[in-house]
C-alpha cells in the first residue's frame, strides 16, 4: 500500500464536505488499491454513514439503500416476495464474504463489465438516487467501468419498479463467479426488458430479443433471434462466438423459468 488520507464521516453532509474516493464494501476497490490500479490519495469510508443502508418496499417498489450489502439483499423477506430474481441475484454473487462486504451502490458505481447488478438494475428499469439527481438506468451505465456519475456524486439508493415476473440466470466464470454471461429478461409495465451482462465493455440491452419476446413471450421466440457477436468479448474464457451462444440459451431459460413460475 501507499500513503493516503481517511475519512470516515457519519452523516450525508459531512460525505458532501469530504473529498476523495469513496470506500463502501471495499470488495473492487481495495484489490485495485493492492494491484496500483487505483492510487486515491484521499478515502471517505461510507461505512459510519447514517441512513445509506436498507430497504423499503412500498406499492409498487422497492428501494435499497447504497450501503445495502449483498448478503441482505439476498436475506431481504420483503425482496423475496416483491422480486424474487433480485434476491436470487444478490444470493450468487461471488462468496460468502464478498456477499457480507459488498454493496449494491459499491457495485454500480464500479460498473464491472461482468458484474451482476448492473443487469437486474437496467433490465427492471431502475432509477440511480443520488445525492445530486436521479439517473434512469438506460442513463447511468456508460461504458467499461464508466457511470455518468460525476466526481463526487454519491449513489444513496436504487429504486426498483415490481415487475410482473423477472429471471436472472447467470453462467459462472467458475474461478471469480463473475458472469461469463448472465441475463435478466423481466416482464414490465413498458413491456419485456432483456439485459444483457459479461458479454460486453459495459451491460447492454438486446432490442432483438426484447422485440421477439414482446410479440410471443417463449423459448422458441427467443431461440429464433439472431445474436450478432461482433462487438462481445472475446478472451481466454471464451470466444465472442460462444458469449453469444449463450446469449440466447441463458435467455430462453430466463423465459421458461418465467413461464413456469
Ligand atoms: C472474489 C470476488 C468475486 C466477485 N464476484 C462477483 C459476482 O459474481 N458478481 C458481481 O456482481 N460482483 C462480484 N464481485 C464484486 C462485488 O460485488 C463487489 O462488492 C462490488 O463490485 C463492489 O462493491 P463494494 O461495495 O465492495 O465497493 P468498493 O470496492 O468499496 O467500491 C467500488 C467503487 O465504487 C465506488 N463507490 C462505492 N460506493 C459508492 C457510492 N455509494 N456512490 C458512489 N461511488 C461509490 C468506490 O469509490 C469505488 O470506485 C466479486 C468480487 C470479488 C472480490
Amino acid at each position: 500500500m501507499y500513503a493516503f488520507s481517511y475519512s470516515n464521516p457519519r452523516t450525508l453532509d459531512e460525505v458532501s464536505a469530504a473529498s476523495g474516493q469513496f470506500l463502501a464494501g471495499g470488495q473492487s476497490l481495495i484489490p485495485s488499491m493492492k494491484l496500483r490500479l487505483a492510487q486515491p490519495g484521499a478515502i471517505v469510508d461510507l461505512n459510519q454513514v447514517d441512513g445509506l443502508a436498507g430497504i423499503r418496499v412500498s406499492g409498487d417498489q422497492v428501494e435499497i439503500g447504497a450501503m445495502t450489502r449483498h448478503a441482505d439483499v439476498a436475506a431481504s423477506r420483503e425482496v423475496q416476495a416483491a422480486i424474487p430474481a433480485l434476491a436470487e441475484l444478490a444470493g450468487g454473487i461471488g462468496d460468502r464474504q464478498v456477499r457480507a462486504r459488498g454493496t449494491i451502490g459499491g457495485s454500480l458505481a464500479n460498473n464491472d463489465p461482468a458484474a451482476c447488478y448492473p443487469s437486474a438494475v437496467l433490465g427492471l428499469g431502475a432509477t440511480v438516487v443520488t445525492n445530486w439527481r436521479e439517473i434512469a438506468a438506460d442513463d447511468f451505465f456508460q461504458g467499461m467501468y464508466t457511470t455518468a456519475l460525476e466526481e463526487g456524486e454519491l449513489i444513496k439508493a436504487v429504486r426498483f419498479p415490481v415487475p410482473r415476473k423477472a429471471a436472472y440466470i447467470k453462467f459462472k466464470q467458475p474461478a471469480s463467479r463473475f458472469a461469463l454471461v448472465g441475463v435478466f429478461v423481466a416482464q414490465t409495465t413498458q413491456g419485456v426488458r432483456v439485459a444483457v451482462t459479461g458479454a460486453g465493455l459495459s451491460v447492454f440491452r438486446h432490442a432483438g430479443l426484447e422485440a421477439a419476446l414482446n410479440q410471443s413471450f417463449t423459448a422458441a421466440a427467443a431461440a429464433a433471434v439472431l445474436i450478432d457477436d461482433s462487438e462481445l468479448n472475446s478472451d481466454l474464457h471464451a470466444s465472442a462466438r460462444y458469449r453469444a451462444q449463450l446469449i440466447s440459451v441463458l435467455t430462453q431459460r430466463a423465459v421458461d423459468q418465467m413461464l413456469s413460475a
